[in-house]
């Protein structure tokens, strides 16, 4: 059996190794059924059983109040950033977003298509390495919503706050859901493609406070309006059931393990390691405000750019794969998801040692 090498992929990223072991046991024929939950019909008691067990499980994890819904849907983050306008206000309508990075941009431009948008406030100036003051943020008391990305994926900028504004909070929080505790009460909406901390690719999960629903423009498609969804029991058409499955698993690896608070502890350590590594070297360097710098995602580059292709490959062939940064930045990154244990990190530490070592 070949041994599992270090993933710091950014999504779709490394899955808890218990849950591949579990997933594998039960591929040819789940629970003794004499076929596998993907042969199965979603409409089936099994299947539904286990979509069931996957809400009530994310629901204990997020203590996610009885006045939200919870929707397990299709087409990733990307798909909601039209299924937001879409849903909450009709057309024309103002609505405010905060620009930190790529990540929110790709969000006011597709909302830019189904509403009136206005970006509030950008750090674009800082090449996105910080969160602009709250003082600056030019709200509007009209606007449906005030939409924001909670960690940028690719700039590494998290947010440990909620912002304070009026308006209902709709967050993408696809790259830090389930790292750490979060208080849903807060927000009036948010979302996630799965690939990072909930499962495998193919699903997106959605947290909606009920009262934001029921007002979907007539012209919303059936399959990205969250109404139908919750009325259909996230089942209005065939869902990604082997996804759900896989899903189902990550959430009752998280609870055994302790649960969000646990998983926080972990994920601070982990983070610690890697910024204090770069902090502690004139070698590497991150860009990021030190007060808003990711959990998840932390992009660092090398004061020598030429060398760039020398610390991937080397760093492949030391088994630590998936280092390279966006293609839009550059550099490294390395993503540290709930599923990249803290020996992964001290790997990828002790290579970093050991090529500056050899480098300068
Ligand atoms: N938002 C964020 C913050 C992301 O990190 C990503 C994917 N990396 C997306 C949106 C797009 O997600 P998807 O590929 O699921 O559409």
């Amino acid at each position: 059996l070949m041994a599992r090498l270090h993933n710091f992929c950014a999504g779709p990223a490394a899955l808890p190794a218990a849950v591949l072991e579990q997933a594998r046991d039960d591929m040819l024929e789940w629970h003794g059924r004499g076929l596998s939950f993907m042969e199965m019909s979603h409409r089936s008691p099994e299947v539904v059983g286990v979509v069931e067990g996957a809400e009530s499980c994310l629901r204990r994890l997020l203590d996610i109040p009885d006045d939200y819904a919870v929707l397990f849907l299709q087409g990733g983050a990307s798909t909601q950033f039209a299924a937001v306008p879409l849903n909450l206000v009709p057309p024309h309508a103002p609505v405010d977003y905060l620009d930190t990075g790529h990540w929110s941009l790709k969000a006011i431009a597709e909302a830019q298509r189904f509403a009136d948008v206005q970006v509030v406030a950008s750090s674009a100036a800082s090449r996105y390495t910080d969160i602009p003051a709250r003082s600056t943020w030019r709200c509007r008391d009209n606007a449906g919503y005030l939409h924001y990305c909670p960690n940028e994926t690719i700039g590494g900028v998290e947010f440990f706050a909620e912002p304070e504004v009026d308006v209902p909070l709709v967050a993408d929080m696809s790259s830090t859901l389930l790292s750490r505790s979060l208080d849903v009460s807060r927000f009036g909406v948010i979302y996630a493609g799965a690939q990072k901390n909930i499962g495998p690719a193919g699903l997106t999960l959605v947290i909606a406070h009920r009262e934001l629903l029921g007002r979907a423009r007539h012209t919303c498609p059936s399959m990205l309006d969250w109404t139908i969804a919750s009325d259909n029991g996230s089942m209005y058409n065939t869902p990604p059931t082997f996804a759900l499955y896989l899903a189902a698993l990550v959430f009752d690896w998280l609870e055994a393990g302790g649960g969000l608070a646990a998983m926080e502890t972990v994920n601070r350590r982990k983070a610690g390691t890697l910024y204090t590594a770069i902090d502690n070297s004139a070698f590497y360097s991150n860009p990021v405000a030190p007060e808003c710098r990711s959990l998840m995602n932390v992009p660092f580059v090398l004061a020598d750019a030429g060398l760039d292709g020398r610390f991937l490959e080397e760093a492949s062939a030391a088994g630590l794969l998936n280092l390279k940064g966006h293609r839009s930045v550059g550099g490294m990154r390395a993503s540290l998801y709930n599923a990249v244990p803290q020996a992964s990190v001290d790997a990828l530490v002790a290579f970093m040692h050991d090529f500056e070592q050899r480098c300068s």
